[in-house]
């Protein structure tokens, strides 16, 4: 029988041979590294995505409509960061949308935005990329 080591610690598991951490604590610990890059870089401009959305979503959730007028300064005032999106969405010449995931917004003029959840039905393409690399490796 081969002793299996912690996935975290890599210190042999004692105890049951399906675990793959030797408690809580290392699994919290191989968990938050997973989730977290190592790039400074990529986890603050992921923060700063996370925060628009979050911001976005706690002005529209509460709303029956999944809409609603604000003036650009007061979501900058929240912290939002107009620079940042995960996606640019044009359907026509006048219209843009920009959005943190699913929610996002369009300019009404030069003081006010349309806050909006995004309603598209979407079938992510990226993710069967993904796969596709993962065979080549
Ligand atoms: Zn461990």
């Amino acid at each position: 029988m081969t002793a299996k080591n912690c996935l975290a610690c890599d210190r042999p598991i004692k105890g049951r041979t399906d675990k793959k951490f030797c408690d809580d604590s290392c699994r919290n610990n191989y968990n938050n590294r997973m989730n977290s890059y190592s790039s400074p870089l990529v986890r603050n401009i992921n923060n700063i995505l996370r925060r628009n959305r979050r911001i976005l979503e706690d002005l529209l959730e509460p709303l029956e409509k999944k809409v609603l007028v604000i003036e650009r300064h007061k979501l900058v005032q929240r912290g939002f960061h107009f620079d940042y999106m995960t996606e640019h969405y044009h359907p026509d010449k006048k219209e843009h949308y920009y959005y943190c995931y699913e929610y996002g917004y369009r300019s009404i003029d030069q003081e006010k935005v349309l806050v909006v959840k995004d309603t598209r039905k979407k079938h992510f393409v990226r993710e069967k990329k993904q796969v596709v690399v993962r065979r080549i490796q």
